[in-house]
């Protein structure tokens, strides 16, 4: 007999509630769950296809053994595969030291998933080299969070799109990348006429088409537009001194460098008009709620921490937070990107938002995991961490749930560095992504529809992710791999805590456990459990213990997480992009996100109906920049820097400015003859947050 299940979509960072229609044995269907506060039941395409990808196709089913690496994978037990990664493990430990291996996991596992493999590598094998793909998502807006309100807390919620009265888009094209999102854009514009819609982005994206004023700044100039737009509205007076008074430090260190940024001389960083600046300062500040959305166009830059302060400057300067329809919202990439960050899954955080560098936090987690300390040393941010593989410094490395010899910038040095490891094991729920041919060890993970845990969404939201059918084949669930690894390695190190470490029997009490750290610190959920999420439904955190529903909004009595209570202005001003087109490499490649596709489309891409509305990846070029090159619509094409080549064909875009090209992010060798797109991106990184530039490259395209 059929029943359907609560999950949620394992897409983007929306986070939509799902129900799952099954026998119990196969998964029949899938519809949005009408009571889920993210989507009131509704689905974007590539969410209403999630039954189709729970077939089995392309599926690794067992776990494997490389007998050399130029042999194919041979099946073998659960026991020989994790005693050989053990032992791989423990020998290169003792023989190298604890920071001679790493974790590189993904914003795409459950929250619990996440907290064993933190503890894994910080508390049993005392390593802090545990990264994530979020690291190449949202770890500019964790750092722009901090460094401006002091915490990594998203403020808003989806509510809020309905009540602002102005919308600034900046670097996200929610039309496509947050579909549901995108929804609720319309239904305020179509219960609100008045309201003014903003959009930031250098390509006329999608979401721009509905924009009231549409910004096609220069890639990289972020800074100086808000930088720009705050210093006419500190001319007009249009800020909100009284706001800035009672709850910010710093604005005046920071006026004082704003007096350059007059609205001529930004239009020119800006390449785009001295009104158009003026005129979103002024809507910016006076057409009532403000509300940003953002996402990768401001994150995926060598910058990117200050393109996100800078923005939130917009907001405390006009007193625009913790009010309805108000606020600097981050739209989070991945369906748990924000888990991982709560349990501090980043190679510088600690559980509950601490931080690494922080002895009293290091101190607060030893004693909750009851070991005598956490270590100090930094581990290696992503980026980082895969040159480290190259070096020969880190020897073994374990990827779960992620593509990084796709995903990553600059592929030919990861992939150099996964050839030289010691040793690769590769936990996926999919066989053949391009780094499973790097893997010496592969281990089959439990996929959607089958796994079960915690999610939380753009505006913090935790919803229970219930499991509709039994594991396919000898798939286990990533908390079970890992919880079975550590006490393995933990025996075989002769480590008298693992047992202490690793008590879990059930995916419930991990996130008993992950509640716990969390008591009095921001993020604060001592009062949640399964069965209050089971019973109440998803809920916003913080929700400590006593509280009756999760929090709404964050900030709304001017009081801010740091030390003084007070925000916080940090001197931002304008840097260039790290590539800046030249002569050989004149034009400027940015990428994104399509519609029905989702990253490098391990899942999507064994759906067909999903290649319906774009069948190949296009390279998108102004007609103007086509006839200089004498190409025509549909010509294949050399897509080139000194990193490397791609033959795509090309798209004539008017709509898109000259000396711009732009590729979707989702192609890699496993579906054209050529690596994606992200082999042609360098690797450099913000400071702060350790984010690469993944949105701009120089290039140069000519005939194929
Ligand atoms: Fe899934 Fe995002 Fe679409 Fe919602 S908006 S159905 S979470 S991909």
């Amino acid at each position: 007999m059929n029943q359907e299940v609560k999950s949620t979509c394992c897409y983007c960072g929306v986070g939509c509630g799902v129900l799952i229609r099954t026998d119990g044995i196969t998964v029949q269907g899938v519809r949005g769950d009408p009571e889920h506060p993210a989507n009131y039941g509704r689905l974007c395409t590539k969410g209403a296809s999630l039954h189709l990808t729970a077939q089995g196709e392309g599926r690794q089913r067992h776990p494997a053994l490389r007998p050399a690496r130029d042999r194919q994978p041979e099946q073998v037990s659960w026991a020989q595969a994790l005693d050989t990664a053990v032992d791989r493990f423990a020998g290169i430990i003792r023989e190298h030291g604890p920071d001679s291996v790493a974790f590189y996991i993904s914003g795409q596992l459950m929250t619990e998933d996440y907290y064993v493999f933190n503890k894994l590598a910080k508390g049993l094998i005392g390593t802090n080299n545990v990264d994530t793909n979020s690291r190449l998502c949202m770890s500019s807006a964790v750092a722009g969070y901090k460094q401006t309100l002091g915490a990594d807390a998203p403020p808003c919620c989806y509510e809020d799109i309905g009540q602002a009265g102005v919308i600034l888009i900046a670097g996200a094209n929610p039309a496509l990348a947050h579909p549901i999102v995108f929804r609720y854009i319309e239904d305020a514009r179509a219960a609100n006429p008045a309201l003014k819609i903003i959009v930031v982005d250098p390509r006329r994206s999608e979401t721009a088409e509905i924009a009231d004023l549409h910004l096609p700044i220069l890639p990289g100039s972020d800074i100086a537009l808000f930088n720009g737009m705050l210093h006419v509205m500190l001319a007009e007076g249009l800020v909100d001194g009284d706001y800035i008074a009672r709850h910010t430090n710093g604005f005046d260190e920071l006026a004082g460098n704003l007096a350059e940024y007059t609205p001529q001389r930004v239009a020119g960083l800006c390449g785009i008009p001295a009104s158009s600046i003026v005129r979103a300062a002024r809507w910016f500040a006076t057409q009532g709620p403000a509300l940003s959305l953002y996402c990768q166009g401001l994150n995926q830059s060598a910058h990117g921490t200050h393109n996100n302060a800078a923005l939130i400057h917009l907001h405390l300067a006009t007193g625009q937070i913790g009010k309805p329809g108000a606020g600097p919202f981050s739209l989070t990439g991945q369906p748990n990107a924000m888990g991982g960050r709560e349990v501090g899954g980043l190679a510088n955080l600690l559980s509950a938002h601490r931080d690494l560098a922080n002895p009293e936090h290091r101190a607060e987690v030893a004693a909750l995991w009851g070991i005598p300390d956490v270590p100090a040393k930094p581990g290696k941010a992503a980026v980082d961490l895969f040159k480290a593989l190259e070096s020969g410094e880190i020897k073994a490395v374990w990827i779960a749930c992620t593509n990084p010899a796709q995903s990553l910038p600059n592929q030919a040095s990861v992939r150099a560095g996964l050839a030289r490891a010691e040793f690769v094991v590769l936990q996926e729920t999919f066989a053949d992504t391009d780094t499973a041919a790097y893997a010496d060890l592969l281990l089959p993970a439990t996929g959607w529809g089958e796994k079960h845990g915690t999610v939380t969404n753009s505006e913090r939201r935790i919803t229970r992710v219930q499991p509709a059918v039994a594991p396919l084949g000898e798939a286990r669930h990533d908390w079970q791999i890992v919880v079975d690894f550590a006490r393995r390695l933990g025996r075989k190190l002769q480590n008298p805590a693992v047992d202490r470490l690793f008590p879990y029997e059930t995916v419930e009490s991990i996130f008993a456990e992950h509640c716990v750290t969390t008591r009095g610190r921001d993020l604060d959920i001592s009062g949640l459990s399964y069965s209050v999420l089971e019973q109440q439904g998803p809920q916003q955190w913080p929700f400590p213990e006593g509280a009756s529903q999760g929090q709404q909004r964050l900030y709304a009595d001017g009081r801010f997480p740091t030390a003084d209570g007070r925000a916080r202005f940090i001197a931002v001003a304008h840097q260039a992009t790290v590539e800046v087109p030249g002569k050989e490499h004149p034009l400027s490649l940015l990428s994104g996100r399509l519609r029905d596709q989702w990253h490098g489309m391990s899942r999507t891409g064994i759906v067909p109906r999903l290649f319906n509305l774009d069948d190949e990846p296009l390279l998108a070029m102004h007609p103007c920049d086509m006839r200089h090159r004498q190409l025509d619509d549909g010509d294949l094409v050399r897509l080139f820097n000194g990193r490397g080549e791609i033959v795509v064909r090309v798209a004539s875009r008017p709509g898109l400015a000259r000396g711009r090209v732009w590729m979707p992010m989702h192609w890699g060798s496993r579906f054209m003859n050529s690596a994606g797109v992200n082999a042609l991106v360098g690797d450099a990184v913000d400071p702060y947050s350790q984010q690469p530039e993944l949105k701009h490259a120089a290039v140069e395209v000519a005939k194929s």
